[in-house]
């Protein structure tokens, strides 16, 4: 649907008005994402639409910095949106469109507010179009770090958890808008440029710059897209059926051997404890980019350093604890993080290491008035939001336990449920404590309140 003329946008008009006049005033009405901002980033996500689709023409020059983009939302417009907002903090903005005709918008530099010439209806789907350019940069947060968009030696890598994807992107920055995506990605000739899930046919070369496109066909939330761009060197396997494609820099430490190869042995472990690996391909990427970290970026986590076993098991488990099954709001980041780490332990279990309840028992053993127990495990707050202690190592001893209540015929069944109910989409730590209870018919009441949300060393199980 492209440039309304006059005629069509008064019938618009009217068409939106009788569905105003006909709709139902109840709270469903207001949209389907619940609460407007996450309580932890109050100035992400917007309200009004659900994205169904970003597509994004990246063109990126990395001697100059300079990227040339124009970003294509397709979204379902849940009332009649004669304004809506997204997250933006990248380089300028040349122009917007929504639905081909060019639309007034104002920037704060954070939020980009449109005012669609054409309302879309309530129920409509409608593109935006939004063109800009120029250098993107990261953001550099004084408690969580960098992220976002982060300039490599040869490149750049985007990461953006938590919430890094509006300094590359205009985004509806909200953990339950889930989207699919398509990366068209244009380099000078003989730069490799990566992103998450399948690249499309081959790279079309066109005088000295070279295109290549990905697709991520399952839902993504924004914090999970990923591009890479720079020298890289790329293997490209099949592991049960799906690419396995993994990357690195020659100019960093090692190769890419050891990944690969791990990569596919961990997500097929994976599967025949937690179910179908939830995307239609795999991998890694290695890039020096200086951040300090790894993230489990979806389908192809990016390492900073060739990863060890336990972080290739880390982060290939988050492709279903958080990527496949992510939590409603930031404050239940445990149920990523503490989940990842549980994996871990049940792979040194299951592999001659240490039993999970060996590794729960030394770290109970930390004395009641160590810092370790200092912070909420499911409110850790937002600046603690990555804290190792709360977040990953008790956010897994509360999975041994609950183990422990529940007894391993019901606890696996519970993990292979919480995939299979809630794949795809989004679920917070009330869900699984219904679900636990549902499967044991136990009240886990207590344990809950105990481990996520009672500061200090909870008291032994009785
Ligand atoms: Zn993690």
């Amino acid at each position: 649907m492209r440039r309304r003329e006059r005629l069509a946008a008064a019938t618009a008009s009217i068409a939106c008005a009788l569905a105003l006049f006909t709709a139902s005033p109840a709270p469903a009405a207001q949209g389907g994402h619940g609460p407007a901002t996450d309580p932890y980033f109050p100035l992400d996500g917007n309200r009004g639409y659900d994205v169904q689709h970003y597509d994004l023409g990246l063109d990126y020059t990395p001697a100059a910095h300079l990227l040339v983009a124009e970003a294509t939302i397709t979204a379902k417009a849940e009332r009649t949106l004669s304004e809506f907002g997204l997250d933006y903090s990248g380089p300028q903005i040349e122009r917007v469109l929504v639905n081909g005709a060019a639309a007034p918008y104002r920037w704060d530099g954070r939020k980009l507010v449109v005012s669609p010439a054409v309302p879309p209806c309530r129920g409509e789907s409608f593109t935006v179009r939004v063109g800009y350019r120029g250098e993107p940069g990261p953001i550099d947060d004084p408690a969580l770090g960098i992220y976002g968009w982060v300039t490599t030696e040869d490149g750049a890598v985007a990461l953006n958890e938590p919430d890094g994807a509006r300094s590359w992107y205009p985004v509806n920055d909200d953990l339950r808008d889930k989207a699919t995506y398509t990366f068209r990605i244009t380099t000078p000739t003989g730069v490799t440029a990566l992103a998450n899930g399948e690249q499309q046919g081959a790279p079309v070369v066109d005088g000295d710059r070279t295109t290549v496109t990905w697709a991520m066909a399952k839902p993504m939330a924004s914090y999970l897209s990923m591009v890479a761009i720079g020298n890289f060197r790329v293997t490209r396997s099949l592991v049960g059926g799906i690419p396995n494609t993994t990357a690195y820099d020659p100019a960093g430490a090692g190769d890419d051997s050891f990944l690969h190869r791990t990569t596919g042995e961990v997500m097929t472990w994976d599967a025949a404890r937690f179910g179908p690996y939830p995307f239609d391909s795999v991998g890694g990427i290695i890039d020096p980019s200086g951040v300090g970290y790894s993230l489990e970026t979806q389908s192809r986590p990016v390492y900073e350093t060739p990863p060890d076993e336990g972080l290739i098991v880390h982060e290939i488990a988050h492709q279903w604890f958080g990527d496949s099954v992510t939590p409603k709001s930031w404050q239940d980041i445990w149920l990523n993080e503490g989940f990842a780490t549980y994996v871990e332990w049940l792979w040194q279990e299951d592999h001659g290491g240490p039993s999970a309840r060996q590794t729960f028992d030394d770290l109970y053993a930390t004395p009641a008035d160590d810092p370790f127990w200092l912070l909420k495990t499911g409110d850790p707050g937002r600046d603690q939001m990555f804290d190792y202690n709360a977040v990953y190592l008790r956010g897994a001893m509360t999975l041994q336990q609950l183990r422990t209540v529940l007894g391993d015929h019901d606890f696996f069944a519970l993990l292979r449920a919480w995939q299979e109910k809630y794949r795809h989409a989004n679920a917070d730590t009330g869900d699984l404590r219904r679900l636990a209870e549902r499967i044991s018919g136990k009240d886990l009441g207590p344990l809950f309140q105990a481990w996520l949300y009672t500061e200090g060393k909870p008291a032994p199980l009785s």
